[in-house]
């Protein structure tokens, strides 16, 4: 069956090809497969196509990306997986539906912290994992993540489920840092000063700080961007001007980040353009224009977010390899599970 059909049979799925109308295939094709809503993608791969001539057809999903090339198996026309978060980076590896890639130019332009060392997946912006913290009831300028278990916080805080993989990563990089006993030490700290028991969006912790029911939380920086201009859903800039953004860490190993990222496809039939791309994705400039849009950051030392992500002040990012926060990612889920994280605090 071709993908198309398929997509369409699947009612989940938007093909966008950015292709202009005339001569779009004259240098070739490149197939994307994208977590990453199509429009959020477009300035850059018509970027793309304005310098290389190939033509970068999109197919967006919101689940299965994995299981999908696996069904197609060898006949997948994907060339480029771009998704966001190491837990799909590495589920996509880990699944064998990734390749190896080999590239000068994306080996200068992405620093190893953010890259697979296998070349299975490469990291293209980063979000950082920060607190949110009540413009009104919270005058620290600064707290770490090994505050947040201290008492002086009980009842105060709030988060979203703690499987969630934003969490997770979090966590996986507290166990890279102070091993397993020290780890679930702080993590049924912070559990004992939650509000109420995790639950929503990162955006919804931002909610319940500007209806009263907490005063810190933890969220990814880009949400307070979209917050901030959502214009169609206007309270959210509520939501977003009722807190502000404190970057954990910043006076010691720095603050926890994620990535968002590509792959090359293990069956890619376009090959040669799939690197093409990949390069082209991976230099500065196209991080920042990708960065821009989502409001993350730009992996590449010196390259700049947008405006508005500038304005929470400076990231410093953990320089913890993500194939570390990988590496901790099942340990970190054991341990949630283990101190009841989801059962929220004692007592309630
Ligand atoms: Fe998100």
């Amino acid at each position: 069956m071709r993908p198309l059909t398929n997509a369409l049979a699947a009612g989940t799925l938007i093909l966008a090809a950015t292709g202009l109308a005339s001569g779009a295939h004259a240098d070739g094709e490149v197939n994307v497969y994208s977590y990453r809503q199509p429009d959020l993608i477009k300035p850059l791969l018509d970027a793309f196509q304005k310098e290389t001539g190939v033509t970068a057809n999109v197919l967006f999903l919101d689940k299965g990306l994995v299981e999908r090339i696996q069904a197609e198996g060898a006949n997948s026309p994907a060339d480029v997986i771009l998704t966001v978060d190491i837990s799909r980076l590495t589920e996509a590896k880990d699944a064998g539906v990734t390749q190896s890639v080999k590239s000068e130019i994306i080996d200068s332009d992405i620093p190893a912290q953010y890259r697979d060392p296998d070349g299975n997946w490469f990291g293209l912006t980063t979000r950082g994992r920060v607190v949110y913290a009540s413009k009104e009831r919270v005058p620290e300028t600064e707290i770490t993540y090994e505050d947040l278990a201290d008492p002086k916080w009980k009842g105060r805080i709030c988060t979203r489920d703690g499987q969630h993989s934003y969490n997770i990563g979090l966590f996986a990089s507290m166990l890279a840092r102070h091993g397993e006993a020290e780890t679930e030490k702080w993590l049924t700290g912070l559990k004992n000063n939650l509000a109420k028991k995790p639950d929503g969006s990162d955006r919804d912790q931002a909610k319940a700080i500007f209806a009263g029911e907490c005063d810190i939380a933890l969220g990814n920086t880009y949400y307070v961007g979209l917050m901030m201009t959502n214009e169609k859903e206007p309270e959210q800039k509520e939501w977003a001007s009722a807190i502000k953004v404190l970057f954990p860490n910043s006076n010691d190993r720095g603050t926890h980040v994620n990535i968002s990222g590509m792959a090359m496809a293990k069956n890619a039939p376009n090959k040669e353009n799939a690197q093409k791309l990949m390069d082209f994705l991976a230099s500065g400039e196209a991080q920042e224009i990708y960065a821009e849009q989502v409001f993350e950051y730009p992996v590449m030392p010196g390259k700049e977010p947008a405006d508005i992500v500038k304005g929470f002040g400076q990231i410093k990012p953990d320089t913890l390899p993500l194939s570390e926060i990988a590496a901790n990612r099942k340990k970190a889920s054991e341990l949630v599970d283990k101190v009841g994280y989801n059962d929220g605090p004692a007592g309630e």
